[in-house]
């Protein structure tokens, strides 16, 4: 699969509040995106099997089938579709089991447009199942698909957070991340807690992939965050 032209992209609105749908809908078509709407849970899975769309944006809670039932059913039959999920509530454990479940990413209700469009851009550019899913940094790979990581030829196992904070990492090589954007990013937008848990989370990836007189990938940078650098 090449990358998707994101002018032409088609993406699938699958949600069922009217007012919703039919914003985001005006908006994405302002973008130059092809729409469809579908209003409840069995339509939104049939047509993000039949349409083929480039990106699902998924409710969590429809009628019918639940948006993480339908993201579980489209992974279960190979379907590798980006599906960005629109949750309302403020639980993270929803927003775990819906990555879990197979979601590349989730916006939290109200959302700006703003927040919408750019996750709706970062995943257009990264098509799944394409090579280019397969991220890399020096040594060090991480397959999407698989969730392998791996150090060299030394496979590394880490947790569902390590996970996300290593690929969060790896897909913005070189580019010092802010606490603020690691946390909005990989804890959620309305994090409440103690912002040091970023600090105990890199300690963590870093025993796991540089504890063996390998070389630092993940630096600090004092006072305002990290980079993946050489
Ligand atoms: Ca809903």
């Amino acid at each position: 699969m090449s990358e998707t032209d994101p002018s032409s992209a088609h993406i699938l609105v699958i949600e069922d509040e009217a007012k919703l749908a039919r914003f985001v809908e005006t908006e994405l078509t302002h973008e130059g995106y092809r729409v469809s709407v579908a209003s409840d849970g069995m339509t939104g899975l049939m047509a993000a099997r039949d349409q083929k769309p480039d990106l699902v944006l998924l409710d969590w809670m429809l009628p019918g089938i639940s948006g993480l039932e339908i993201c579980r059913q489209l992974r279960s039959t190979g379907n590798r579709v980006p599906v960005v999920l629109m949750t309302a509530g403020d639980d993270v454990s929803d927003r775990v089991a819906g990555l879990d479940a197979g979601a590349d990413d989730y916006v939290v209700k109200p959302f700006s447009i703003q927040e919408l469009l750019t996750r709706v851009r970062a995943h257009l550019r990264h098509p799944k199942g394409s090579h280019e899913g397969h991220l890399t940094f020096m040594d060090l790979t991480l397959d999407p698909l698989t969730r392998e990581v791996k150090r060299g030829e030394r496979r590394v196992e880490l947790t569902a957070k390590e996970y996300d904070l290593l690929r969060y990492l790896m897909e913005h090589p070189r580019q010092v991340l802010t606490r603020q954007q690691i946390l909005e990013h990989v804890w959620g937008f309305d994090f409440i807690g103690d912002s040091n848990i970023i600090e105990v989370y890199i300690r963590y990836l870093r025993l796991k992939i540089e504890d063996r007189g390998e070389k630092r990938l993940i630096q600090t940078v004092r006072g305002v965050g990290y980079v993946l650098r050489e």
